[in-house]
Order: structure tokens, then C-alpha cells, then sequence
């Protein structure tokens, strides 16, 4: 079995997760020049980067205006369909919500279905991060930790194994390598195909994700994953009943989101990059829970990665949180990755949840 932790001890996580947490690894400096995450017109420079800015219009004086014609309203919450909500933050155009229901966030208006399509097949900001070779390094060991839980929570069989939204692919060589038989890979995003070379036992569909479709994709999957895209998804709902028709029973569904209610979010807000054109929905605990409880997916495994410590530290410090300032006076030591993910405040949740029914 591949397992280099015990998933029962926190301490043993904490270590491995720490191996791929750019921001305490590497620093915020180092970290976001050299994944393309900062610099003009990069995301964590604080404007529009050049997907963005394909549907709002910089005005120099209110600034920010959503170009007409590219937006929807979004009427009910995504998980729970409720429509009570109050307004949770704005940022470069964009206005986020807050379901008095179930406290999930959402975007209202969102970029319509067409436009946002449109976008995403071409997204050179997000594939210029995602191929760099540090990022790879990241990625590969958060992959291995993904997929050692996986295999500690246990599967029906280790064949079967589908990652929805696989952008360069990193995610199933792990998987391949570490002996699952068949690895299929899907994604909207043309340009990570070229990424894919002839590997037996990797297969490429390209598909938009509301567009999933069961005769091309298969059924009786022993796991499906989706490291960080359920936030980018427009009708939650439908995708996870689709899941659960692809999953065997007691397969497993594992879900990497961003954490909305995360130190680095609570604290940074509208300056927080997680609040972006893409991301429609905002998840915290109680809403990724509810949102597969509604469709009788039992919840195995529950906890936060990736702390943005640096980003923490740099924005308590009275300086832009993505520029790497950092604490250089150690004000803020007693910020440490295990209190942030004792208490879950880490800038991703990671869902692991059983197809029981
Ligand atoms: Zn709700």
C-alpha cells in the first residue's frame, strides 16, 4: 500500500502536507514569481488579469464595470437552493453572496454559460501557473498525499480512477505509477492535451463538465476526483448525481475546494484571490457537507491543506498580502500550520466522501 503517513495521526499529515504548501516550502515571494502567480497582470498582482478583463471593463473612475451582455443572475443558492442570502464581499467587478441557508458563498451575477466557455478553453493565466515545473513539484506531492488517503480509506478495487478537471495530467502519472490500472483524465481547457503524450493507461477526454457524458466516460469508477474545480462548477447539482452514477458502491468521491472560510479568507477578503471570475461558488465545511449529503454521499474524511502563511503574515503585517513582506520581525510565530489545521482554517478543504447508497 502506498502510505508514507498514517492517516489517523494529525502530526504525520500535518508533515507531508507541509511538503507541498508553496507559501510556508518556498515563501510567497519565491513561490508566486516562479509559478507566474505574480507580476503584471498576474493573479496575485491585485487587478485584472487577462481573462478577467475579457468580461469587465476598467473605468479608471468606479473602476470596475461587468461588460454587458456576459452575465447571469444566479437567483438560488447552488447548493441548497434556497434564495435568502445577503451580500458578502465585492471585488473587481464581482459580487459574492452568502446563502442564509447554509452559509455557502456564490457569485451573483456570474459570467453566462456561453461566455464563460469561451474563456476557459483559452485560459493561458491559469495553464502558465499550472505547467511550471515548481508547481509540478507541488502538485505531485499533494497528488501522492491525495492518493495515499485514498488508498488508507480503501476503494473497492484499484482499478478504476477518473480526475475531473486534470489540467496537465500530473494527478493520474501518480496514480498510473503507483498501480491503478486504468487512470481517465478530463478537462475542458484545449491546451492541456498537448501535455498528454501516449501514456497506456492515461486516457484524455476533453469535455466540458455539464456536458459529462456516460456512454463516452464509462460507469463502475472505484474513484472519481476533483482537486480544486467543484468551485468553478455552474450547476452543482447535476455534476454530483452524475458522479454518483459513475462511482461504484462505497466508491469514493474526493473533493479538493477552496476553503471560504480559511484564515488567509477571513482576514484578507476582497485583496483574496480566491475571489475570482472562476470561482462561482465559495464553499465551507458545512456546505460541501450538505451539498453531498443531498445526494447521500457519506462524509470519511474531513480536513484543510495549504495554510498561505506567508500571505497571513504579510497582510497582518500592514503590507500587500501577495508580495512575500512575510513577518521579518516574528510578530505573528505564534501562527503556526498546526494551529491552522487543528482548526481548520487552512486554504483548501479536502472531502472525502463514500458512495454508499
Ligand atoms: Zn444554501
Amino acid at each position: 500500500m502506498n502510505k508514507s503517513f498514517d492517516i489517523n495521526s494529525f502530526e504525520e499529515r500535518l508533515n507531508i502536507k507541509n511538503q507541498f504548501d508553496g507559501n510556508l516550502k518556498h515563501g510567497a515571494a519565491k513561490f508566486h514569481s516562479q509559478t507566474n502567480r505574480s507580476g503584471k497582470g498576474k493573479p496575485a498582482d491585485g487587478g485584472l488579469i487577462r481573462e478577467h478583463a475579457k468580461v469587465v471593463f476598467d473605468t479608471g473612475v468606479d473602476r470596475y464595470q461587468r461588460i454587458k451582455g456576459f452575465w447571469e443572475e444566479v437567483n438560488n443558492c447552488p447548493v441548497c437552493k434556497s434564495c435568502e442570502r445577503d451580500p458578502f464581499l465585492s471585488r473587481l467587478g464581482l459580487e459574492v453572496w452568502r446563502c442564509r441557508n447554509c452559509d455557502h458563498r456564490y457569485l451573483n451575477p456570474r459570467i453566462n454559460y456561453k461566455k464563460v466557455c469561451e474563456i476557459y478553453s483559452d485560459d493561458k493565466t491559469a495553464s502558465d501557473m499550472y505547467l511550471q515545473p515548481l508547481q509540478k513539484e507541488i502538485d505531485r506531492d499533494k497528488y501522492r498525499y491525495g492518493l495515499s488517503l485514498i488508498d488508507q480509506i480503501g476503494t473497492p478495487s484499484r482499478k478504476l480512477i477518473m480526475d475531473l478537471g486534470c489540467g496537465a495530467g500530473v494527478f493520474l502519472e501518480e496514480a498510473s505509477s503507483l498501480g491503478w490500472t486504468s487512470c481517465i483524465g478530463v478537462d475542458a481547457n484545449e491546451r492541456y492535451s498537448l501535455s498528454y503524450k501516449n501514456v497506456p493507461g492515461i486516457q484524455y477526454i476533453q469535455t466540458t463538465f455539464e456536458s459529462l457524458d456516460m456512454n463516452k466516460l464509462g460507469s463502475n469508477y472505484d474513484c472519481i476526483s476533483m482537486w480544486n474545480v467543484l468551485e468553478h462548477i455552474y450547476d452543482l447539482n447535476t455534476i454530483v448525481s452524475v458522479i454518483k452514477k459513475l462511482l461504484k458502491i462505497n466508491g469514493l468521491f474526493f473533493i479538493m475546494v477552496p476553503n471560504v472560510e480559511s484564515l488567509a479568507s477571513r482576514l484578507i477578503r476582497e485583496k483574496s484571490a480566491t475571489f475570482n471570475w472562476k470561482h462561482v461558488s465559495h464553499f465551507c465545511k458545512s456546505s460541501l457537507e450538505k451539498l453531498m449529503d443531498q445526494h447521500q454521499f457519506e462524509c470519511v474524511h474531513l480536513e484543510t491543506a495549504i495554510t498561505e502563511i506567508d500571505n497571513i503574515k504579510s497582510y497582518l503585517s500592514g503590507e500587500y498580502p501577495y508580495h512575500g513582506y512575510g513577518d521579518p520581525e516574528g510578530l505573528f510565530d505564534f501562527i503556526t500550520p498546526e494551529y491552522i489545521h487543528k482548526n481548520l482554517l487552512g486554504s483548501r478543504l479536502i472531502g472525502v466522501f463514500k458512495n454508499v447508497k
